[in-house]
């Protein structure tokens, strides 16, 4: 699921009246002073509130839409929490000229993060509280953890025991993947490396064959996409650990590469399975 970090002026957006505002209507309108491309995102998102100043997200939202901002948004009282519209007669700082687009925010959960434990889709960490927009993936799992250290600068803890950290608090919504059909694939492709067959790795002792993995072609957090699952054999590719990392992690040119000969076999079979798509459309899930 996407997610997007913003900020909010604790003196302008105070949490308790989007959370009294959605009792009664549902939606709350919240705007920001940025344009933003809403053709980015796949909706409904997840939304991070930073508080201003204190360097840490306060509330996770459900973004169900972005629009355009319009003046009309203050005046219909369903989308705005009556304070806020109290600011807009008053009109201090010039708020009314502040507006480039709208959040349309449907739910709202407390908790706390501190904005730097969050990741980009790049890999990179957030290191500033965002001014603009900043997409980023929640800090859990193993691809954002992997990412992570690329890009973290090495540090050796101070000598000792050292105290166990407070467990992760998973923020993202996944679909679930069956594992059956991972393995069907791994069968069908007698163990080898689809990328290139002459790959050893070592004997995994559950199956007694060469140790492969699943990779799903098209990934599966564009689930969102195709009304029809997209967990089947034929968009699950067997791949070694190292070409595995790879079409994840290579330069975009080798990435390319490796996704156009894999389409060419298997275009067809996914549209029998209700998934139509163009290798276009595959290779850009891979831009991210
Ligand atoms: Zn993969
Ligand atoms: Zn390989």
């Amino acid at each position: 699921m996407h997610s997007i970090l913003f900020s909010a002026n604790p003196e302008q957006a105070r949490m308790e009246d989007i959370i009294n505002h959605l009792k009664n209507h549902k939606m709350v309108y919240f705007n920001v002073n940025y344009p933003i491309n809403w053709d980015q995102f796949i909706f409904p998102m997840m939304g991070f509130i930073h508080i201003t100043g204190t360097g840490q997200v306060q509330c996770c939202v459900e973004i169900s839409n972005i629009e355009t901002y319009r003046d009309e948004h203050y005046e219909n009282e369903e989308l705005k929490p009556p304070e806020w519209r109290v600011r807009w007669l008053e009109n201090p700082n010039e708020i009314r000229s502040k507006g480039k687009c709208a959040y349309i925010i449907t739910g709202l959960t407390k908790f706390e993060y501190k904005t730097t434990e969050l990741i980009r889709s790049n890999g990179e960490p957030v290191t500033h509280a965002p001014e603009g927009y900043i997409k980023i993936i929640a800090p859990y799992g193993e691809e954002a953890f992997q990412s992570a250290v690329q890009y973290a600068s090495p540090e050796l803890p101070e000598e000792g025991p050292i105290n166990r950290q407070e467990k992760n608090v998973v923020l993202t919504t996944s679909y679930p993947r069956k594992p059956k059909y991972s393995k069907e694939a791994l069968v069908k492709a007698q163990y080898k490396c689809e990328h290139d067959n002459s790959h050893k790795t070592f004997t995994h002792p559950a199956t007694g064959k060469n140790f492969m993995e699943a990779h799903h072609l098209i990934p599966m957090e564009f689930q969102e996409y195709f009304v029809n699952s997209i967990d089947f054999p034929e968009n699950i590719i067997s791949l070694c650990p190292n070409c595995h990392r790879a079409i994840h992690k290579a330069d975009f040119n080798e990435i390319e590469k490796m996704i156009t000969t894999f389409c060419g076999k298997r275009l067809d079979s996914l549209k029998k399975r209700g998934i139509k798509v163009s290798l276009k459309k595959i290779i850009s899930y891979y831009k991210d």
